[in-house]
């Protein structure tokens, strides 16, 4: 037991590097240290604060919650404090926290609420009169950070609340029918919940971050504090969240009483609610509860940590109150984090469709989270350094967000003797070509566009199942075919038959020393998925194009306002940014993938191979009449918004532009109209107004000029 001057200092340094890695966990999203290694510091700091209690400062972190918000963004002040919870580590201490329970009420029969502990990010939710009015941080639990331009992008969150969750009518009111439901007056609402990442979208997005050579995040948790506290509102909207909301500030204005009441009212209102909700009369049904979770925990599409107790009565949460950072009512059952140890046997570097080089660690066959790894990606040069792991090492691995194979580090001391530290090969590993690394980037990159190994990654991710989905391509086969040169671009799967893919080379031999060919048995069924690939949806070939920053959600939204390849080809960068979840970073980067000629061959090859450009609804049933003609629409109309009126130009064919010039075929007037139409007089475009506009809508036949 160190001195009181021992501890003294020891308090002061725990509390220094507890704050840094606070710092980098909530307000930059990058932790340095695993939630073990920060957990155990915090432990320590509470057992020395235990022991010494005149050590205790208010500003401990003990007694706080998260870290300051950042700068980046107005500060949000919450209305009531949003606390952290007590963790319990074991069924042991969930046991002793009934105890205490029990015996500060004096009773047994204290109902439960479980819920999921959903790994995410905390939210509040401020509606007035029934609509949005404010989307908040937890940042230090007093003020957080104003996210409503982000949050409005997250699809799972109710603008407005729903009708049918009004509060009941004020007292003395006569009558309480349901058509009084729209005259009743709304409180104001604080809703609370998590806002979380799916693990897919976790994984696609380091995968992508890696590609771009950015640095990836530790888990779904941090991804989704980072994708809410964006700048740039369109690149939350391109990261897929989601919400579960499991709480109301002050649930009295909506004469609830319990947790289970508050939570079936949140579904009412039109919030997302986990459906894993148990109410327990018992805590043998809460341990029942937990231990089904921990089963299921890698069956979820979801990261959950643990599950969350809660004492159902809120009368009975009033009774209880608060620590200095956490309700005495709640308590988090936390999950054991699931590692194991195997040892490294090589780092190899796999090259990416950009070019970008990653290290990846191949080790022994160890079972982790419910499946079997053995590889995991150290993403980057300094990713190795950092973590120095060297091949021979016994190193740590684990899933990050439970999906995504980790090596956390080296086991100290089990090190083989001259193990060497490992580097980056100076040349690309495929074909040779000079590797380059740009300046402040992470990424080293082949640079060399022929590089056979980019080539693979470029059409194994056309061919992959969230893209064309070629069934039964798999890695082997498109390494063949690009090996043996019938491969170069996505088009070329469109030439291959049954009869060539037959006689295959696959690259084995027979017992006999005859090559193995491919068969004509594999060979036409996979002919039969070439073709039937020539007519995925939209959103996917958009995907399938391999275009930066455009992941399935933007593809959508893309394929979505434009409807055909040939639109968005046709579209300058301030149109293509103007799309709802779409800003000008994306909008750039189409740009530069259609405005490479190289890219137009690979489109036009496509159409000529009979491959479906065009948004499945749209190309068979409605025909392209309004198809060349481009069209801008300047003031107010009467019948349509602007944006409907695009859309259903657009529907015909149209493309629509917002801008007017020579090549504009014609200009739609409505009121008031602005510098465009004086513009249209002056080129002389032809100018149609509303009536003009809704008989093209109505009977789809261009206009005569
Ligand atoms: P926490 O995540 O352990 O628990 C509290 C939070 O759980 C709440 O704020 C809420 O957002 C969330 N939650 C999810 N589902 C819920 C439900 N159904 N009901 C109520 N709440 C629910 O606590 P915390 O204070 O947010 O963070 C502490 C965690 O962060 C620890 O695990 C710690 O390891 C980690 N951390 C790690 C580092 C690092 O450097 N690695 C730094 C700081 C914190």
């Amino acid at each position: 037991m160190p001195d009181r001057g021992a501890a003294a200092a020891r308090v002061e340094s725990l509390r220094r590097e507890i704050e840094h890695h606070a710092h980098r966990y909530y307000v930059l999203d990058s932790p340095e240290v695993s939630d073990d290694a920060y957990d155990a510091l915090v432990r320590e700091l509470e057992g020395l604060e235990a022991r010494w209690p005149d050590l205790v400062t208010p500003d401990s972190p003990t007694r706080r919650v998260g870290a300051p918000p950042s700068e980046t963004f107005e500060p949000a002040r919450h209305a009531r404090r949003m606390y952290s919870l007590d963790n319990a580590m074991d069924f042991s201490e969930l046991d002793a926290w009934f105890d205490r329970i029990e015996k500060d009420l004096g009773r047994r029969d204290c109902a439960f609420v479980a819920e999921l502990k959903i790994d995410g990010s905390s939210l509040s939710l401020t509606y007035k009169e029934g609509r949005l009015t404010r989307a908040a941080t937890r940042g230090d639990g007093t003020t957080g950070e104003n996210i409503t331009a982000n949050v409005r992008a997250v699809r799972s969150v109710p603008l407005r609340l729903r009708d049918e969750a009004r509060p009941p009518a004020a007292q003395g009111a006569l009558l309480d029918t349901p058509e009084d439901d729209a005259h009743r007056p709304w409180p104001a609402i604080e809703v609370r919940g998590e806002v979380y990442m799916p693990k897919s979208s976790f994984a696609r997005l380091n995968a992508d971050q890696d590609e771009a050579g950015l640095p990836v995040f530790a888990n779904p948790r941090n991804a989704a504090a980072g994708a809410v506290r964006q700048k740039d509102p369109s690149v939350t909207a391109s990261r897929d969240l989601s919400t579960f909301m499991y709480q109301i500030a002050d649930p009295r204005p909506l004469a609830l009483s319990r947790q289970s009441e508050a939570l079936a009212w949140l579904a009412r209102a039109g919030f997302r609610v986990n459906p894993d909700i148990r109410l327990c009369a018992s805590r043998d049904e809460v341990r029942d509860f937990c231990e089904t979770a921990i089963e299921r925990r890698h069956d979820l599409p979801y990261e959950i940590d643990g599950v969350v107790v809660k004492v159902d009565s809120f009368a009975l949460q009033d009774g209880m109150g608060f620590t200095a950072r956490a309700p005495r009512w709640a308590m988090a059952f936390k999950f054991p984090p699931e590692e194991k140890t195997t040892v490294l046997r090589a780092i190899r570097v796999q090259v990416g469709r950009t070019g970008a080089l990653t290290p990846v660690a191949e080790f022994d066959p160890v079972l982790v989270a419910g499946s079997t790894i053995a590889r995991a990606t150290l993403h980057n040069e300094d990713e190795v350094r950092r973590k120095d792991v060297r091949v021979g090492d016994t190193v740590i691995v684990r899933k990050a967000g439970d999906v995504i194979p980790e090596v956390v580090g080296p086991v100290p001391g089990l090190r083989p003797e001259g193990a060497a530290e490992w580097t980056m090969p100076a040349t690309c590993p495929s074909c040779g070509g000079p590797i380059w690394r740009p300046a402040g980037e992470v990424a080293a990159r082949c640079t060399n566009v022929a590089c056979p190994a980019q080539r693979l990654e470029r059409l194994l991710h056309w061919a992959g199942r969230t893209a064309a989905d070629i069934d039964g391509l798999g890695y082997e086969i498109t390494a063949r075919l690009v090996e043996t040169g019938g491969l170069h671009d996505v088009a070329d799967f469109y030439r291959l038959d049954a009869e060539a893919l037959a006689t295959l080379d696959t690259g084995r031999l027979k017992k006999d020393g005859t090559p193995i060919v491919l068969g004509e048995t594999i060979a036409a069924k996979l002919a039969v998925s070439i073709e039937a690939s020539k007519t995925r949806p939209l959103p996917r070939l958009l995907y399938g194009f391999g275009i930066r920053h455009v992941g399935s959600t933007v593809a959508d939204a893309l394929a979505a306002a434009f409807g055909s390849i040939d639109a968005l080809v046709a579209t300058p960068a301030e149109s293509i940014a103007v799309v709802d979840g779409i800003g000008p970073v994306i909008a750039a980067s189409v740009r530069a993938f259609f405005d490479n000629p190289d890219n137009i061959v690979v489109v036009e090859k496509l159409r000529a191979a009979g491959v479906r450009l065009v948004e499945e609804q749209r190309g068979p049933t409605v025909p392209q009449t309004l198809a060349g003609l481009t069209f801008v629409l300047t003031g107010g109309l009467v019948k349509y918004s602007r944006d409907e009126a695009g859309a259903a130009l657009k529907a015909l064919g149209a493309k629509v532009s917002s801008s007017v010039s020579k090549k504009t075929s014609f200009v739609v007037v409505g009121e008031d109209p602005g510098s465009k139409h004086d513009r249209a007089l002056e080129l002389g475009v032809p100018v149609l107004d509303e009536a003009a506009l809704d008989r093209i809508l109505q009977t789809g036949e261009p206009p005569r000029s």
